[in-house]
């Protein structure tokens, strides 16, 4: 459990001066003044990594103690349902990896504090998640009501790359009106994308990324046909982050520019 875990305050040091340089660059970038959630990629990094940054330990007493970080993000189900497992429930949890539909249910059944799935991109795997919530909801053990929804990001293919998950832009509207109308459990909260890397390494907050503005294009578009006032959009990663939130991003999932290069998956150690 996290207080057996051995946190080594130089690393803790270093991870929260990076953070803190992330946020500062996002503040600087963000010039419409809406917020900009920062998810802290963790995936393939130690859960101490994750405990520095949500429990820092109490530095020098000089400097007041850093804000602990509350959203991180994990790409793979075996992987988060150890981490979660081992760290404090108030951590909120993305997971914005590929997924497997028959992971589904269980991710959203066991991980009472998964906050979010940002990778949801077929009715088959909307099904499970809200079947795992509902489940979750009813065993009744961890103070989850009805209410308190899972979040859902539908991830939409915008460079149209045969590699990459994600709905066709044109396909967005029917599965996010699936997820509004059938699955009770979960909320619709907004669109995500990754697009081209070749796209992404050119982004800058003058050199508008396409991937972004079909993002966008087809957020502003299923927002009116649902009537929805509210849909947020999740784009931008260590390379383009900045690029993003110039184009209105309300979401950033950022990891090697916080925990550094990640280990081969062969390699990496909870
Ligand atoms: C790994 C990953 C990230 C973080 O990538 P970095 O380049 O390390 O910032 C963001 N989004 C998704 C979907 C990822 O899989």
């Amino acid at each position: 459990m996290a207080e057996d875990m051995q946190i080594n305050p130089q690393r803790a040091k270093q991870l929260s001066e990076n953070l803190a340089s992330i946020s500062s660059r996002i503040n600087a970038a963000n010039k419409s003044g809406g917020q900009v959630r920062l998810i802290a990629v963790s995936k393939l990094k130690p859960a101490t990594d994750v405990l520095s940054l949500h429990s820092p330990p109490s530095s020098s007493s000089s400097q007041p103690p850093s804000p602990p970080h509350t959203h991180f993000g994990e790409n793979y189900v075996q992987e988060l349902l150890e981490k979660s497992k081992i760290l404090p429930r108030s951590i909120q949890w993305h997971f914005i990896g590929g997924l497997q539909s028959n992971k589904c249910k269980q991710l959203a059944e066991q991980i009472p504090n998964l906050w979010c799935v940002s990778s949801v991109d077929s009715v088959k795997k909307a099904d499970g998640l809200e079947k795992g919530r509902k489940a979750l909801v009813e065993a009744g053990d961890n103070n989850i009501t009805a209410e308190d929804k899972l979040n859902i990001k539908v991830q939409v293919n915008t460079s149209g790359e045969e590699s990459k998950s994600g709905v066709e832009p044109g396909d967005t509207l029917a599965l996010c009106r699936y997820i509004m109308d059938k699955c009770p459990h979960l909320k619709l909260s907004g669109l995500m994308t990754i697009g081209a890397i070749a796209r992404s390494k050119e982004t800058t907050p003058e050199n508008e990324n396409e991937d972004f503005v079909t993002l966008r294009e087809t957020r502003d578009s299923v927002a009116k046909e649902l009537g929805l006032e509210e849909l947020e959009l999740s784009m931008g990663m260590s390379s383009d982050f900045e690029g993003a939130i110039a184009m209105g991003s309300s979401e950033v999932r950022v990891g090697s520019e916080i925990f550094g290069e990640r280990p081969p998956k062969k390699d990496a150690v909870v």
